[in-house]
């Protein structure tokens, strides 16, 4: 363990729903749920507004509208996700080439490997300018905990929220943990909280007073020793950055080239689909679709596209590997052909749950499978999700607030513009189209990036003013004093 707080700890604020209620005027201040919405879905993400109501992440949606009925209730956009999490990694990756993400929202930061950081007013600045930085690029607020190891990096971020920073001084670990409860260590949850609190323990400091062998005896050995280590503050994990992207891949060599055209192209269906169900087995999805070709005189091709979101949609990959297909020559005769999905989302729990019981929601309130099948056009009113985009010919850019009965409602207002109002449309209305949803922060090539600068500096500045003044918002006051340790 290291003797600086060098160690960056970064949580986005109910990110899904932050990002919804940033891009949807009328939800903010409001009680936002996001998640499944069939009758088996769990909820990913709720608003501060709806936790107030007992709301909270992987409960089952029926439990969350019982609590909180008048929420809005909203499908996670992943590729919507997925772009602001980019932008925020790409923060991240500018303080230390060692990050490592934990999920779209999520990660470590080692900051004294970056030279960002190597003493605790180094790291302090960093975080702050870190934090004002992730506003002015994305519009969003994340909290930032800063230690001298991961654990204590990640309860000190968890302190922060929502919209601040903790710096846990080294030497004031111990203190700060002892008093809390067992379950904040990490690999502490219900089952082995409840085996630790039926022998009386309650929190970390008594977790260290019962001692090495007791805990290896209550626990098991890996588990005890792990246990111990931690209500020491022993933690000396390093930040590992993004391994090597992974993928999927599978191929077929054939006996005898194939010449026909239309054959070659069913065999890269076929491959798709069987790289999907491979993808699908592992709980993965990914952003890259990569065709491989060998033709007759064993020269090899590949081609890829890159997708805005990742997928494990059969149908998505298939048309990808097609139009890879449509740019290779194949005249000659093909002897291998291989299809893969690579740059794979390493989704976090709460996303798996949400995507798993999106696909529910698909096949039991709409029953229909969610990939239209031949050449069939989606029928019109399946087209309409809560919470997607929709571009109407003239009222504009607007969001899609619900359907039924052959009726979709809209609201029409942008991530710029005041809470918009409510219009309901026929589910063919050819007016109506499917939209991309707008950057929450509005910016013009050049100017942007100075724009953003500039707001961090300034930002960054301000507090760095008020921390060595030791004045500031009681916020600041605040988190400054959790700062000190007092
Ligand atoms: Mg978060």
């Amino acid at each position: 363990m290291r003797n600086a707080p060098t160690i960056l700890h970064l949580d986005m604020d109910a990110f899904y729903a932050q990002a919804e209620q940033a891009s949807k005027p009328s939800l903010r201040g409001k009680a936002v749920v996001v998640g499944g919405l069939g009758p088996r879905g769990v909820v990913a993400t709720a608003s501060y507004e709806a936790r107030t109501f007992g709301v909270h992440s992987a409960m089952p949606m029926a439990q969350a509208r019982r609590l909180a009925p008048n929420a809005a209730y909203l499908v996670p956009r992943f590729g919507f996700y997925r772009s602001i999490s980019d932008q925020v990694m790409a923060l991240l990756r500018a303080l230390s080439p060692l990050v490592e993400p934990l999920s779209l929202d999520e990660a470590f930061v080692d900051l004294e490997a970056g030279g960002t950081a190597w003493d605790g007013e180094s790291a302090l600045l960093a975080g702050i300018r870190l934090r004002a930085d992730i506003r002015a690029v994305t519009g969003l607020t994340g909290s930032v905990g800063l230690a001298s190891c991961k654990m204590l990096a990640k309860i000190a971020s968890e302190q922060a929220k929502p919209d601040g920073l903790v710096l846990i001084e080294p030497g004031t670990e111990r203190a700060l943990l002892g008093p809390m409860p067992v379950r904040t260590l990490p690999g502490v949850g219900p089952a082995t909280g409840d085996h630790l609190r039926r022998a009386g323990i309650t929190t970390v400091d008594e977790i260290a007073e019962a001692g090495e062998d007791e805990l290896v005896r209550m626990v098991g050995k890996a588990h005890g020793h792990a246990l111990y280590a931690m209500a020491l503050a022993r933690d000396d994990r390093p930040v590992v950055a993004e391994r090597e992207t992974k993928s999927v891949s599978v191929e077929d060599t054939y006996d005898l080239d194939i010449h026909d055209r239309v054959r070659v192209g069913l065999e890269v269906r076929r491959l798709a689909d069987r790289c999907v169900r491979r993808l699908r087995e592992s709980g993965l999805s990914g952003r890259t679709i990569v065709l491989k070709v060998r033709r007759y005189d064993f020269s090899t091709l590949t081609r890829s596209e890159t997708l805005r979101g990742p997928t494990d949609d059969p149908g998505v990959v298939r048309e990808a590997a097609a139009r890879l297909l449509d740019s290779v020559d194949t005249t000659g005769g093909v002897r291998l052909l291989g299809v893969g999905v690579s740059g794979l989302a390493d989704f976090t729990q709460e996303d798996l749950f949400a995507q798993a019981a999106e696909e529910r929601a698909d096949l039991s309130e709409e029953e229909v499978p969610d990939e239209p099948v031949g050449e069939e056009p989606v029928p019109a009113e399946h087209r309409w999700r809560p919470g997607h985009d929709v571009r109407h010919a003239e009222l504009g850019h607007g969001w899609v607030q619900g359907s039924g009965l052959g009726r979709v409602t809209v609201r029409f207002e942008t991530p710029e513009s005041e809470p918009g109002r409510v219009r309901t449309f026929r589910v063919d209305d050819p007016e109506l189209a499917v939209a991309e949803p707008l950057p929450l922060v509005r910016r013009t090539p050049e100017e942007g990036d100075s724009a953003a600068e500039e707001a961090a500096e300034k930002a960054a500045g301000k507090a760095a003013e008020r921390f060595v003044a030791g004045e500031g918002t009681p916020d600041q006051t605040e988190s400054l004093q959790r700062v000190k340790g007092v």
